[in-house]
C-alpha cells in the first residue's frame, strides 16, 4: 500500500465527512445498468448494501473514490437490508448486490451475514444469476465452496476492483494495495470453481493525460480478456462530490475525469471478438456521485444514447456512429491528447509535492520528503523489472 496517499486519503476522507452528514447506515442505494443476459437486451437490478466500511478504506483508500465510512451497524440491521433488497429484485433472474467494499471480507461482511444473503438469493425462487464483488485477497476455497452450496442451481459471478495492469498506476496513482499474485491466484480459484468473473478497469485515475489513460486502459483490457480470459467491466472514472484526491484535483485545475470521446475512443480499439467479454455499465452511483464523463451540452445526450443502445447490443455501430458524431467539443478533445507532460515519476514526484505541502503542511514534506520520493522510484523501477519480465 502506498503510504503517502493513504495518509492524505485519510485526511481527505475524514474532513469530508465531518462535515457532510452523509450516513448511509442501513441504506440502500439503486439503480439500474443496462445490460445483455443471455444474449437479450437486460435492465439489471444494482444494489448498494451498506455495511459499517470497506476495509481498505480504514487505512486512506483508493484516490478517486470515497466509499465506506467508518458505521456503526450491527448484522441485524445488513440482514435487514438484504431483505429488502431480494424483494425489489423480485421476479428478475439477474441481480447483482455490491457492499462498501469487498463481500468475502469476514471483517465487513460476516460469514453469518454472507451466508444469509447466499440463502436468500437461494430461496427467492426468481434468480437464476447472482452477481457480488470482493477483493482478491479474501476470495478463498472454503468461502467459495460455502457460496456454492447455498446457492445450488444459481450461478454466481464475482466483480474484482483490478484498475489497471500497470503496477506503478495500481500504486502510485489509484493506491489499490493489491499484490498482483493475490489477483492472480484469485482468478485462478475462481476458474476452477467455475464461477464468473467481471474484472474492473477503470479510465484516468489521477496524474495521467488523457492520451496515456486511453493507452492504460486499452492495454489492461486486451490483457484481462486475451490472457486471463475473463470478462471486463469497464469503468470511466467518475467525480464524487468529495472525500476523493481527484475531487481535490479537480478544484484546483489538476484533474478532470475523462470526456465522453475517450471513453468512445477505448472501445473503438477492442475487436469483435474482445468486445463478447467486454461490459460498460451505466453511468451511475450512489448519492455521493457528482459527475460522470461527459462532453458539452450539444452533444452529451445523444452520444450516451448510443453508448446505452451498445450496452444493451454490444453492436459497435453504435459506437462507430457516436464516433463520427461532428461536434467542435471533439477539437477540445483532441487538444487534450496532445498534452505534453513530465515523465510518469517526476510528474507523480511533482504533485505529491504540490499535495504534501497543502494537505499536510511544508513541514511534513521536509521531513518525510525523503521516503515518499524514495517509494515512488521503487515503484517505478519495481514495475520497469516487472514489464521486462512479462515481455520475455
Ligand atoms: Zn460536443
Amino acid at each position: 500500500m502506498n503510504k503517502f496517499l493513504s495518509l492524505v486519503m485519510l485526511k481527505l476522507r475524514n474532513d469530508f465527512y465531518q462535515n457532510y452528514d452523509c450516513s448511509y447506515n442501513g441504506l440502500i442505494s439503486r439503480h439500474t445498468s443496462p445490460t445483455m443476459y443471455n444474449g437479450k437486451p437486460y435492465d439489471l437490478p444494482f444494489l448498494e448494501i451498506g455495511t459499517k466500511d470497506c476495509k481498505h478504506a480504514e487505512f486512506g483508500g483508493c484516490t478517486m473514490c470515497n466509499f465506506g465510512k467508518d458505521e456503526k451497524i450491527n448484522e441485524n440491521k445488513i440482514i435487514k437490508q438484504l431483505e429488502i433488497a431480494f424483494e425489489i429484485c423480485r421476479k428478475k433472474p439477474f441481480v447483482h448486490m455490491a457492499v462498501c467494499g469487498s463481500t468475502f471480507d469476514d471483517w465487513e461482511f460476516s460469514p453469518l451475514v454472507r451466508k444469509k444473503m447466499f440463502e436468500l438469493a437461494n430461496k427467492c425462487g426468481y434468480l437464476e444469476y447472482f452477481g457480488t464483488e470482493s477483493r482478491p485477497e479474501d476470495i478463498t476455497p472454503e468461502k467459495l465452496e460455502e457460496a456454492k452450496s447455498i446457492l445450488g442451481d444459481i450461478k454466481l459471478s464475482i466483480g474484482i476492483g483490478f484498475e489497471s495492469s500497470n503496477f506503478f498506476i495500481r500504486e502510485c496513482c489509484v493506491n489499490k494495495g493489491l499484490k498482483k499474485g493475490d489477483f492472480l491466484t484469485s482468478v485462478n480459484l475462481l476458474k476452477k470453481y467455475n464461477i464468473d468473473q467481471e474484472i474492473h478497469v477503470i479510465l484516468k485515475p489521477p496524474f495521467l493525460t488523457e492520451k496515456e489513460a486511453i493507452e492504460d486502459s486499452i492495454k489492461t483490457i486486451k490483457y484481462v480478456i486475451n490472457e486471463l480470459k475473463v470478462y471486463v467491466i469497464f469503468i470511466p472514472v467518475n467525480m464524487r462530490i468529495g472525500g476523493t484526491l481527484t475531487k481535490w484535483l479537480n478544484e484546483k485545475g489538476l484533474y478532470n475525469i475523462p470526456m465522453l470521446w475517450s471513453v468512445l475512443e477505448v472501445i473503438m480499439a477492442l475487436s469483435e471478438k474482445e468486445l463478447e467479454k467486454f461490459i460498460i455499465p451505466a453511468f451511475e452511483s450512489s448519492y455521493t456521485l457528482q459527475q460522470v464523463s461527459e462532453n458539452c451540452d450539444k452533444c452529451t445526450r445523444r452520444i450516451r444514447e448510443l453508448i446505452l443502445n451498445f450496452q444493451y447490443t454490444k453492436n459497435k455501430k453504435f459506437i462507430e456512429g457516436a464516433m463520427n458524431i461532428k461536434c467542435g467539443c471533439k477539437d477540445i478533445w483532441k487538444e487534450r491528447l496532445k498534452e505534453k507532460a513530465l515523465p510518469l515519476r517526476e510528474r507523480i514526484i511533482k504533485n505529491y509535492e504540490f499535495i504534501a505541502k497543502e494537505i499536510l503542511g511544508n513541514n511534513w514534506w521536509i521531513e518525510n520528503k525523503n521516503w515518499v520520493v524514495e517509494y515512488v522510484r521503487c515503484c517505478s523501477v519495481l514495475n520497469s523489472k516487472k514489464q521486462e519480465k512479462s515481455k520475455e
